[in-house]
């Protein structure tokens, strides 16, 4: 993650984009009665048989239903939850409309833009930083954002030397297989280990491998990583630009629509326990008893959450191996805060271990300002006196009028955070991580080709490979 400011032209410059909007009552969604009985498919007894089943309401659930329908199909998608969207939430905090999981696009993800296009939905840019706080070599220094983006982009590039080569195709993440032999195994802390780095570069460069690890460096794979680099364009000018657009309407805007396009049945609050698959069907079985029967479905739930699922017959290694592991990282707290005053638009990073590893600056309010803080798991967010200290860091004599923070690693139907491959799961993860387990199929960003893990743009990738497999099966 990087800064944007408003005094560089720096391709840096270009980030973090804000507020939006939940259809809260897109989270009743469409609620058709089911289609009985597929045609040539046998009902089993007190069970519903339908097309499809689509398993989490995700981007990726999202990009199935609506591929299938357009296929022809009516699909039957059960969430766990009370609302669609999973990772991605746009809730509210001090009255202003905010997104408590996934806020920002990048412009060179074009499959997101396709679907807003599709939906008539726009961009706007996020906040552009004025300043920037930085650890230095007494204690925090406050930066121009140009002084500080041409220094971080130098460190980033050498940080990423040679991954234009081992990501020669980065849509294509095993094209140079041969040479990603020798980077798989790294992790994130390796990489750093290889640099010849002062104290205070360390600190300017694990804050953000510690951000996205979700606690320790050691924990995110380099191969991870720098496949983004190379999908943004290779540099960390290009990367910064990912982090630079917010949709108008929120980031659930283009997946309602996609739902709504899908005239999808969708089942709320309907966690799935079972999944079995025998003689050409697969019955789905919730927490409540329900079942379902199809002869395909498509489990998009978070990797991280495949293990509190009983599959039969048992998944396939890839597969056990991607769930117990976890791709979903261990640590991922997303904390609103609101600073009394009229505040600089402050962008802030501090070293790993640190309560606060990055904030960004959001908009003014008449009262203050806010900021989206992640933090570090050294933090505890239910103490309020923590928080404010941390805050302080980063903007001393400030007051902190509330805050707000969600603990995705804790939430029960995530199991973790964004994705981030682990050092070594790239090699031995794909291909087989998107092939059907007979007529199970899986998609979600987590297992995405492309923008594995910490981009919608990854689960809707997934989604469209995961329906085509499932419309063949169906
Ligand atoms: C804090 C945070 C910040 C992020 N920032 C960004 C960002 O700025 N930009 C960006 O593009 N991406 C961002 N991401 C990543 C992005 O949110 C995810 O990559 C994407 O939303 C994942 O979509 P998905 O459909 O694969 O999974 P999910 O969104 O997790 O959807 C899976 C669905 O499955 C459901 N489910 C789970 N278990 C069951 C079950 N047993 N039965 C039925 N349903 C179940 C879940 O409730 C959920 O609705 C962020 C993520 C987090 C957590």
């Amino acid at each position: 993650m990087s800064f944007r400011g408003t005094q560089s032209s720096h391709p840096a410059d270009r980030r973090f984009g804000r507020r939006s909007l939940l259809k809260a009552a897109g989270a009743a969604a469409l609620s058709a009665p089911l289609i009985p009985a597929t045609a040539g498919v046998a009902r089993a007894k007190d069970a519903a048989t339908v097309d499809a089943i689509v398993i989490g309401a995700g981007y990726a659930g999202g990009t199935v239903a609506r591929e299938l329908a357009l296929r022809g199909l009516k699909p039957l998608v059960l969430e766990a939850r009370n609302r669609i969207g999973g990772r991605i939430w746009t809730g509210t905090f001090s009255g202003a409309q905010v997104e408590i999981g996934g806020s920002w696009l990048g412009p060179q993800q074009t499959l997101i833009h396709k679907e807003l296009n599709r939906y008539k939905l726009s961009t706007f840019e996020d906040v552009a930083a004025e300043q920037v706080v930085l650890p230095g070599d007494q204690g925090f220094q406050i930066l121009p954002p140009a002084d500080a983006y041409n220094t971080l982009g130098k460190l980033w590039g050498e940080f990423y030397a040679g991954s234009e080569k081992y990501f020669e195709r980065p849509h294509e993440p095993l094209f140079r297989k041969d040479l990603l032999a020798a980077v798989d195994p790294l992790s994130l802390a390796d990489r750093l280990g290889q640099m010849q780095l002062s104290p205070t570069e360390l600190q300017w460069l694990n804050s953000e491998t510690s951000v996205y690890s979700g606690g320790p460096s050691t924990r995110g794979s380099l191969t991870g990583m720098a496949q983004w680099i190379q999908l943004s364009g290779g540099s960390y000018g290009t990367y910064s630009t990912t982090m630079s657009l917010r949709p108008t309407g929120g980031m659930t805007a283009a997946l309602q629509a996609m739902f709504d396009e899908s005239r999808a049945d969708i089942r709320l609050n309907s966690p799935v326990k079972k999944v079995t698959e025998s003689n050409g069907l697969v019955t789905v079985e919730t927490a409540a008893g329900a079942r379902f029967v199809s002869p395909v479905v498509v489990v998009a739930t978070p990797a991280n959450v495949w293990k509190t699922i009983t599959f039969s017959p048992g998944l396939p290694a890839a597969h056990t191996q991607a769930t117990t592991q976890g791709i979903g990282v261990p640590h991922a707290t997303k904390m609103w805060v609101h600073v009394r005053g009229n505040v600089p638009a402050t962008a802030a990073q501090a070293g790993e271990g640190s309560p606060i590893l990055l904030m960004v600056p959001q908009q003014q309010l008449s009262d203050g300002r806010l900021f989206i803080a992640f933090t570090g798991p050294s933090l505890n967010v239910n103490n309020a006196a923590q928080v404010q200290a941390a805050v302080q860091q980063f903007l001393p004599g400030t007051t902190l009028i509330r805050y707000q923070a969600m603990e995705w690693a804790k939430d029960q139907y995530t199991m973790g955070g964004w994705g981030l491959r682990r050092p070594n799961q790239l090699l031995q993860l794909f291909p087989r991580i998107e092939e059907p387990h007979g007529r199970i199929v899986f998609a979600g960003a987590d297992i995405a080709r492309g923008w594995h893990g910490a981009f919608i743009e990854g689960a809707i990738e997934s989604g469209f490979r995961a329906a085509e497999q499932a419309a063949a099966l169906a």
